[in-house]
């Protein structure tokens, strides 16, 4: 018998046919004679309404006592759905029980929980309609980005977890070691590292650039998608400590190409998940954030501002407002100054670019003025960052005055400035944080709560 799931049964095409459906009872109300179960299996949003009648043999037994979070297989016919919203429900001719859910202690009953105490149960919070949403919408996410890049020529490539260069001074890293951390191996009182795995330190990578930066400088435009790490102890809404990036590099772009792809890129992700993520798009706008899809079709539509550091703080210095932290030039933004160019000053997405030098790392373009790198941030409202990037200093001279200036050893890196030495071409890439994106598209309010397992400080459960 045909395996269906939840999704396609519940679509009008489905009905005469006779299938199996298998999944976990959300709820079971009971009619004179027989039960509506509700079933979801991961596939959608909405649930499949199953009719058990008290003809079935294990109805007595096992169907009229059935609780919320069971896992039963159902054989049916799908047929047109008397009423209510959904076109079909499945009239069962058999159901099999796999596993029961004590109601006395399976914590997903009828009740809403709220964020902070779903994550205590992260293990089964993919089992509630918010979560089934955002690993659904996550996933058509991920989807699209290959997509995007795909069509585009880009290559995907792997950069390595494992690393001994300190990308950007980015956050604090983590150390990776096998020696003995009771009693490690010192030379004149400290870790002698070069009998640890690697005969050198190594650390869990914060960004994949420099080593994409390798083949960008070879195969013309990469990127890559991959886990990155972040000892940072910032407890805030949009940090994690493990976290997913994506980042193109292209050879031959400069900063205005490196801007132009990233607007088109976002609003390619957004297009996809409002066109194929509808139902869990309508779920999210009605009880995770109100308008929420309008503000997507908005971002969708409208050209992204884009606009240089000094003007942006201008216009922080003149709009009137107090903020916390006081505005000069050369300061590095607060979330307060982002959030008040996008949400109210703009209210559209901002490219915000040619930051001062001093607030960032040595591989910027040094912008002929002396005073400026070509940088580049996307902010969008609620999240703020979403993107950090930039146009690649090429110059071999101008790169390594830099590394100096930040106290850099351009001995350490000399695998990266021999791409300036030989063959050295313009180039340009970002860094897009996953689970900000997906934060963006479902409206959801704390990074925690788009990845399947957070880890932040003090917490990696499982
Ligand atoms: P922020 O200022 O928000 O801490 P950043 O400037 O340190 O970010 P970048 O080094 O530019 O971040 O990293 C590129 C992108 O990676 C950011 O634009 C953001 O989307 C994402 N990102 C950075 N740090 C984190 C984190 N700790 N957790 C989740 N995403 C992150
Ligand atoms: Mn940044």
């Amino acid at each position: 018998m045909a395996i269906m799931s939840v999704a396609a049964a519940r679509r009008a095409e489905a009905i005469g046919r006779t299938v199996t459906v298998r999944g976990w009872v959300r709820t079971r109300r009971d009619a004179k004679g027989f039960s509506f179960l509700e079933l979801n299996d991961g596939s959608s949003q909405g649930n499949l309404q199953v009719i058990a009648d008290q003809s079935l043999s294990n109805y007595a037994d096992e169907i009229a006592s059935l609780a919320t979070g069971s896992s039963i297989s159902v054989e049916g016919e799908v047929v047109a759905s008397g009423g209510g919203k959904q076109p079909t429900e499945l009239k069962a001719t058999r159901v099999v029980v796999y596993g029961g859910a004590d109601p006395e202690t399976y914590p997903l009953q009828k009740k809403r929980h709220t964020y902070e105490k779903l994550r205590e149960w992260a293990h089964l919070r993919p089992r509630t309609n918010t979560f089934g949403g955002v690993m659904r919408v996550r996933n058509r996410l991920a989807r699209s980005i290959h997509d995007f890049f795909q069509e585009d020529g880009f290559l995907y490539v792997n950069t390595p977890i494992i690393t001994s260069s300190d990308c950007e001074g980015a956050g604090a890293m983590f150390r990776v070691t096998t020696l003995d951390l009771d009693k490690p191996p010192r030379v004149e009182g400290k870790i002698d590292a070069s009998r640890d795995f690697f005969g050198k330190p190594t650390f869990l990578t914060v960004s994949g650039q420099l080593e994409a930066e390798i083949f960008a400088c070879s195969l013309g435009k990469v990127y890559t998608f991959g886990p990155t790490f972040r000892a940072e102890n910032s407890n805030t809404s949009r940090h994690l400590a493990e976290f997913w990036m994506i980042e193109p590099e292209m050879a031959f772009y400069d900063l205005n190409d490196n801007m132009e792809l990233a607007e088109r890129f976002l609003k390619r992700l957004i297009g996809d998940a409002l066109r194929d993520c509808a139902e869990d798009m309508q779920f999210f706008d009605q009880w995770v954030e109100k308008g929420q899809i309008e503000l997507l079709q908005g971002i969708v539509d409208k050209p992204f501002i884009r606009l240089p550091y000094t003007e942006a703080i201008g216009i922080l210095e003149s709009c009137g407002r107090t903020f916390e932290y006081p505005v000069s030039w050369g300061m590095d933004l607060q979330s307060e100054h982002e959030r008040y160019l996008t949400e109210t000053h703009f209210q559209a997405p901002v490219i915000l670019h040619d930051y001062p030098r001093s607030l960032k790392p040595f591989y910027m373009y040094c912008n002929d003025d002396g005073r400026t790198v070509r940088a580049m941030d996307v902010l969008v409202p609620k999240v703020g960052e979403i993107i950090g990037g930039s146009q690649r200093e090429d110059r071999l001279d101008v790169l390594e005055a830099r590394m100096k200036e930040q106290g850099l050893e351009p001995a350490d890196y000399w695998w990266y400035l021999d791409l300036r030495r030989y063959g050295s071409v313009p180039h340009a890439g970002f860094g897009l944080g996953f689970e900000r994106i997906v934060q963006f598209v479902t409206g959801m309010g704390n990074i925690r709560d788009v990845i399947p397992c957070p880890r932040t400080p003090g917490s990696a459960e499982f």
